[in-house]
């Protein structure tokens, strides 16, 4: 065992690059003696010449400022994580080009040179580099935020393109990443942009998160919107929420220092497949514009403490009826995270809580490869139907010859039109709603249900290419 020391950004060049080094236990003094012993070109930036800890530099142990513990003389157990913090405004002068860059914010007293300052020295990190993701990422670095996380691993699929603004037709089938760092940079080459190609999970979260200031949450899924929300509340972190679905969005700022997190809003997320994503459900184009904005909005907000940030506030956007809504947020004391005697103290298994995503519980032959599909298919489906549980708007798009619409939320109002010994093959666009429908047939008594896995995208790569993708 040893103690970690956490590095500021503007501190790293003088550590090889690290963001944290390691060390031996004792106290504040030997631990940071033994840290500038290491590496001596830090030494200036920590002590004066009498030896002292500069006045701008503060050290925390854990989350506590050491000068109201023990000073220098504070012990650093085994296991401890010191952080070094300097003054914000102390590192980060800007240039005669940032200057000129940022003069429409250093002329507003409410921003400044103190306000261009903070945000230069900031960092925000975007989970998603998608819908939300593009609008947040982009205003973010115009505005002068000095630091820049990116957390994704998809690529850019022409399906992206009617409202993922950060990417492009020349980045198609690229990584988003790629793409968003590139777009990034040429809207400010100031910026740092920090990119983790993984998908974010309970044993990579707190490590991402803890090096940033704010985070904004831009994810399409309720597990990874639960690990964004407890891994903010572990680490104190404000949680920049947004989240849209077809015509409507909505926003807030989860801080549970400050107020309630997203637990207390929805303490359990809804049973899998009730709610559908924006890949199953749509969503208008420029719906992520005004919602990611609005995290962007937020943030900076944030950063140079301005103004009255969403805390306690959940924002309501519809685009059809063209109007905000505000709904105030409680606290819950009974949170099982932010509430007065949590439960939760370390990050879970998201997938788990959130229920195993729909299909996964079906058996290898409770499903059929769309190429199977074609060979009964050309032989006439021999008491078996076809049945299609997308919506009708879906159906217009494309359907299989022979097949039976049903959306799948129509159901249970219409199981007296099929037969329990008919087998019924049953698909929808990637097989994810139709897995669940075949799930919910099989409970009802239609053993012979069998789901056409990957669905319609699955029959356009594999059986035929003319069929349109959407
Ligand atoms: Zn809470």
């Amino acid at each position: 065992m040893s103690v970690i020391i956490r590095i500021p950004t503007p501190l790293r060049p003088y550590v090889g690059g690290s963001r944290e080094v390691s060390g031996e236990a004792g106290n504040v003094e030997n631990v940071l003696a033994a840290l500038v012993q290491q590496h001596p070109d830090l030494k200036h930036h920590l002590f004066n010449d009498q030896g002292k800890l500069r006045s701008f530099v503060n050290v925390y142990l854990g989350d506590e400022d050491v000068r109201y513990l023990k000073g220098v003389e504070t012990p650093v157990p085994d296991g401890a994580t010191i952080s070094i913090v300097p003054s914000v405004a102390g590192g980060s002068a800007l240039s005669n080009a940032e200057i000129r860059r940022y003069s429409r914010h250093l002329i507003m007293p409410e921003v400044g040179m103190s306000g261009q300052k903070k945000l230069k020295a900031a960092s925000v990190l975007l989970v998603g580099a998608g819908g939300l993701g593009s609008p947040a990422a982009m205003y973010l670095a115009a505005a002068g935020v000095g630091r820049i996380g990116l957390v994704d691993f998809d690529v850019v699929d022409e399906s992206n393109l009617q409202r993922q603004i950060m990417h492009g037709v020349s980045t198609l089938g690229k990584p988003k990443l790629d793409s968003a760092k590139a777009r990034i940079q040429d809207i400010n080459p100031y910026v740092q942009v920090d990119t983790y190609a993984e998908p974010l999970t309970s044993e990579n979260a707190l490590r991402i998160f803890a090096d940033y200031d704010v985070i904004a949450d831009g994810t399409d899924n309720f597990p990874t919107r639960y690990l964004v929300n407890d891994a903010c509340v572990l680490l104190g972190k404000p949680n920049v929420y947004g989240s849209i679905f077809r015509f409507e969005g909505q926003a807030s700022v989860f801080w549970a220092e400050r107020g309630p997190c997203y637990r207390c809003l929805y303490p359990e997320p809804p049973p899998p497949g009730l709610v559908p994503s924006c890949a199953e459900g749509g969503v208008l184009g420029v719906l992520p514009g005004v919602i990611g904005v609005i995290q962007a909005t937020e943030a900076v907000k944030l950063i140079i403490g301005q103004g009255e940030p969403l805390i306690g506030r959940l924002l309501l956007y519809d685009a059809l009826d063209m109007k905000f809504r505000e709904l105030k947020l409680r606290k819950d004391p009974h949170c099982p995270i932010c509430g007065e005697h949590p439960t939760i103290h370390q990050l879970i298994d998201y997938e788990a809580f959130c229920g195993v995503p729909a299909g996964a519980e079906l058996q290898p032959q409770d499903e059929i490869p769309v190429t199977e599909l074609r060979d009964r298919m050309s032989q006439g489906l021999h008491r078996a139907v076809l049945l299609d549980v997308r919506e009708p708007h879906e159906w217009e798009i494309v359907h299989l010859p022979g097949a039976k619409l049903i959306p799948r939320g129509e159901l249970p109002n219409h199981l007296n039109e099929l037969s329990q010994t008919d087998e019924i093959l049953v698909y929808c666009r990637s097989g994810v709603r139709s897995a669940q429908a075949v799930q919910f047939l099989r409970e009802m008594g239609f053993k012979k249900a069998k789901n056409v896995r990957g669905g319609i995208l699955a029959w356009a790569r594999e059986v035929d290419p003319a069929s349109p993708v959407y």
